[in-house]
């Protein structure tokens, strides 16, 4: 089976395994005990953790917030800084999103439209992109409490403008949010120089970690001042104050390694995915000419997705035709009982999105595998 699905989930790398075992054996320690060596070693293993996520992203270790994943850091950043910030009466109660965000930055903005809030969700263009200008007047004229626009969408692969985003924000001050979930470990992501980005999301299992852990990156506002938000969960304090709750250090452990691999690898990562996909599209040309169409700019996007319209061919039935030797989505793994709304919002119509699969490629897939390609006529 040529498992080509991998901005759903990825293998676990086996050093990441090899990595978290003993935290599930021997080393079962729980890191907020105190004195005995058992705790103390779990704390070190969850502080080397903090420093290879922060290593990767570009930020201090303490502004690495460790959560069960981008589903919660989105929710957890989003709820959060609108209940702190929002709580104020004098405070904006307006919320900017794009609409070609992952489900859990949009049900987010819905239900807080839902609590007093003005959740306003931003046109894209037919790459599922926001446009900087666009955005800018809405911020200028709202002063939105917070942004949220993610960096590279799950579907199409396309990457929205980061770097003037950013400087935008840094330029205004106000709160900007990135879900940078499918871009860590394929586009290079340094916070430093990016210094209008306050929030950043991501999760383990997109690059190799394990399922049930990922990072929500809150920048401090100076060296001592942190950015404070209502935590989702309330208890025993751990995360700063940010995520009470045991932490779950075999996986903490695992997305370390996986960062640790992801900032080692990035370059030939990139490469690589970069050759497979041009490898692969020239498949699809050659073989498939004028019935196929492709749903992402050539440039600026991320390497290894390829998101792709059979002209007159049913996704469902084509995949599942494909299942017995190929492992291809229709769009994004979250939502695939639903028309996908970032294709709608990029301006197809449901005939077309019904004609869309995504393919996402690992570095470690070879063109011979590839090559099955070749018998789909
Ligand atoms: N954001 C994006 C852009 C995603 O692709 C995903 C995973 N499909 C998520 C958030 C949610 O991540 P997790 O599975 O870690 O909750």
């Amino acid at each position: 089976m040529l498992y080509l699905d991998n901005s759903a989930t990825t293998k676990i790398h086996s050093e990441v395994l090899e990595a978290m075992l003993p935290y599930l054996q021997e080393e079962y320690g729980n890191p907020s005990s105190k004195f005995y060596s058992l705790a103390e070693n779990a704390k070190k293993a969850v502080s080397m953790a903090r420093e290879q996520v922060a290593h990767l992203l570009g930020c201090d270790p303490d502004e690495v917030v460790f959560t069960s994943g981008a589903t919660e850091s989105n929710n957890m950043i989003i709820k959060g800084v609108a209940d702190y910030y929002g709580y104020n009466e004098d405070a904006s109660k307006y919320l900017l999103t794009s609409a070609a965000e992952h489900p859990s930055v949009l049900e987010t903005f819905e239900f807080l439209g839902e609590r007093g809030y003005t959740a306003h969700f931003l046109d894209v263009d037919s790459f599922a992109r926001v446009n900087v200008q666009n955005v800018a007047t809405v911020v200028n004229q709202e002063q939105p409490l917070l942004t949220s626009i993610m960096w590279g969408n799950n579907e199409v692969g396309s990457l929205n403008p980061i770097d003037e985003l950013s400087r935008l924000f840094a330029t205004n001050g106000l709160f900007f949010h990135t879900d940078a979930t499918q871009v860590i470990g394929k586009v290079p992501v340094d916070l430093r120089k990016l210094s209008g980005i306050r929030f950043l999301s991501m999760s383990g299992h997109k690059i190799g970690g394990p399922k049930g852990v990922g990072a929500a990156i809150i920048r401090k506002q100076s060296k001592e001042i942190y950015t404070r938000l209502t935590p989702l969960l309330h208890g025993g304090g751990q995360e700063n104050n940010y995520r009470s709750g045991t932490l779950a250090v075999h996986n903490i452990v695992g997305l370390g390694k996986a960062a640790e691999l992801a900032s080692q690898n990035l370059e030939n990562n990139t490469q690589r995915l970069t050759q497979l996909e041009n490898y692969l599209i020239d498949i699809l040309k050659t073989n498939l000419g004028d019935k196929i169409t492709f749903n992402s700019d050539t440039h600026d996007k991320i390497p290894g997705l390829i998101s792709l319209q059979f002209i007159g061919v049913n996704n469902e039935l084509l995949l599942k035709k494909l299942s017995s030797f190929i492992a291809l989505s229709s769009g994004s793994a979250c939502s695939s009982s639903k028309p996908s709304h970032v294709l709608s919002a990029s301006g197809k119509s449901l005939e077309e999105v019904r004609q869309t699969i995504r393919i996402t490629l690992s570095a470690d897939v070879n063109e011979r595998e590839l090559d099955l390609f070749r018998e789909i006529k």
